[in-house]
């Protein structure tokens, strides 16, 4: 029973670009072949767009802009919300789909299309919330209009842990601005931007608004896109590394640009916390999509006083995580999502223990099918171990224990990234102190998870540019035109 709906599921799930409003194979006709990360099994064989593909995308993102840019905000905005009462209609096909492609349980499956959806109807109301100014020169000889307008089009990247809610961080800004794209999900996760486009088609969007290239040979499709004149606007989001790359192809074209990239959060405990809170922060900030999220908590650092019983507490926790098939009943941890990810977790823990960290739960590869690892708890870890630097993208609780607050602070701060950190303490002015000193775009305060979209996701340092969501998401897909006019009563 469960096969044929997940067989009958697949079989709806479009396997070609979508290009100009049609599906269409891609030109040379070559195929990549996407695996469930649990059995390894062929999901699903789709087309893998060459440059010339590419090239044909960014092609009809081009002739669609001037008509959706001057398409009424409200018409937009309107598409925006019949996608996302669709997508509430359609949350299970979701929801499976992303347990089927990239491993993460069924319950965390369901909480990703609600908070993807969000987006949705998040920009499906600022669309129509785009405003300008009109006042004085100071000097009184004129008057000042400052106007929004849209972009130009974009191209937007998009990696494999959270298939649906990355997306539509991107989409649904760039559509609300009035911006055409081309999107390019992740090789190992595709399914689930191809069912969404299929989704914003019967919402209502126009031909060639969207267009998505699928392909296993990325940076050869994309950097001629990315050097081409007529793209405004790059949005990646993805790991540190080609990042960097990406905005070097994009400094040529003076292209705008947003970067989502790596974190290496530090979940910083002190004495005075509420334990039980930081426990369940810590299981969220830690295990939720089985580690693998750029907002995983990376370094736990512990205050000397209550290191013991936090480490005696999470791995009582850690111990029971159920682990299996993500789309199976009551799975909490499902598989990474290939086999470089359990080599590197592995190595990682490998690394710390080798200097002196105590293992306390997990700590190993779990043998296939599949690509799995054990829920991991490693305390005491050592100053310049690898999992004190590294991204470790993978169910792996490292502890670290402080005895003061500079130097929880100077540990927390100990990194290139800055995405998120997390804070528990029950002191107020202690938190707010921490709001100050620790180097982080977001930060949760007695909270594991801070994702919502009314908020400005995003990081410092080497974590990334502009910010996704919130009233800061529309604006990375606007341009600010300035316009001096002559004092009209002159
Ligand atoms: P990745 O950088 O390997 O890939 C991301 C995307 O870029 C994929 O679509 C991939 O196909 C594409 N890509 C890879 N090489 C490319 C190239 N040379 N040219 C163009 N495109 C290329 O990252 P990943 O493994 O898919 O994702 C994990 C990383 O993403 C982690 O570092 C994680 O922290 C980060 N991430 C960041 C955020 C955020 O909002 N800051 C959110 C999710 C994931």
């Amino acid at each position: 029973m469960t096969i044929t709906v997940e067989q009958t599921l697949l079989a709806r799930v479009p396997e070609a670009l979508l290009i100009g409003g049609r599906w269409r194979p891609a030109a040379g006709g070559e195929t990549l072949l996407v695996r469930d990360p649990a059995t390894g099994a062929v999901l699903k064989e789709i087309a893998s767009a060459s440059v010339e593909d590419g090239r044909a995308a960014l092609d009809a993102a081009c002739d669609a802009f001037e008509d959706w840019a001057s398409t009424p905000a409200r018409v937009r905005s309107d598409i925006l919300r019949r996608a996302f009462d669709l997508l509430m209609e359609r949350k299970e096909d979701f929801a499976l789909l992303m347990s089927l492609e990239m491993g993460k349980p069924l319950a965390e499956a369901r909480g990703e299309v609600a908070y993807g959806g969000e987006f949705l109807r998040w920009f499906s109301e600022e669309a129509v919330r785009v405003a300008g100014r009109y006042g004085a020169s100071p000097e009184g000889h004129g008057r000042m209009i400052v106007t929004q307008h849209p972009v130009g089009p974009c191209y937007l990247i998009t990696p494999w842990n959270f298939p649906l809610a990355m997306a539509t961080r991107k989409i649904a800004p760039a559509l609300a601005a009035g911006c055409t794209v081309v999107i390019k999900p992740a090789e190992l996760t595709p399914l689930t931007t191809l069912l969404l486009s299929r989704l914003l088609e019967d919402a209502g969007l126009p031909p060639g608004v969207l267009n998505v290239i699928t392909t296993s040979r990325s940076g050869a499709v994309s950097e001629p896109i990315i050097r081409d004149p007529r793209l405004r606007k790059l949005s990646f989001t993805g790991s540190t590394p080609v990042g960097v790359r990406l905005l070097e192809q994009a400094a040529g074209g003076v292209l705008r640009t947003s970067m989502e990239l790596g974190g290496n959060a530090p979940f910083v405990v002190f004495e005075d916390a509420d334990l039980d809170k930081a426990v369940d922060g810590a299981m969220a900030a830690k295990f939720r999509n089985i580690g693998q999220a750029c907002t995983a908590a990376n370094r736990f650092i512990v205050h000397s006083a209550v290191v013991d019983e936090f480490t005696r507490r999470v791995t009582a926790r850690v111990a029971e995580l159920r682990v299996g098939r993500g789309a199976d009943q009551g799975v909490e941890i499902g598989p990474l999502i290939d086999e470089r990810a359990v080599d590197k977790a592995a190595s990682l823990v490998a690394d710390a223990v080798s200097r002196g960290a105590s293992l306390r739960t997990g700590g190993h590869a779990i043998h296939g099918p599949g690509t799995f690892f054990e829920p991991t708890v490693v305390a005491d870890v050592p100053p310049g171990s690898d999992i004190l630097r590294e991204e470790i993208f993978g169910p792996v609780l490292a502890i670290v224990p402080f005895d003061t607050e500079d130097q929880a602070v100077a540990i927390a701060n100990d990194t290139d990234y800055g995405l998120v950190s997390y804070v528990y303490t029950e002191s107020l002015t202690r938190g707010q102190r921490m709001i100050e000193r620790l180097a982080t775009g977001m930060m949760g305060l007695n909270m594991g998870v801070v994702s919502n979209a009314a908020a400005p996701f995003g990081g410092w340092k080497r974590s990334g540019l502009g910010r996704e969501g919130g009233a800061e998401g529309i604006h990375e897909y606007l341009q600010t035109k300035y316009t001096l006019t002559p004092d009209p009563f002159v």
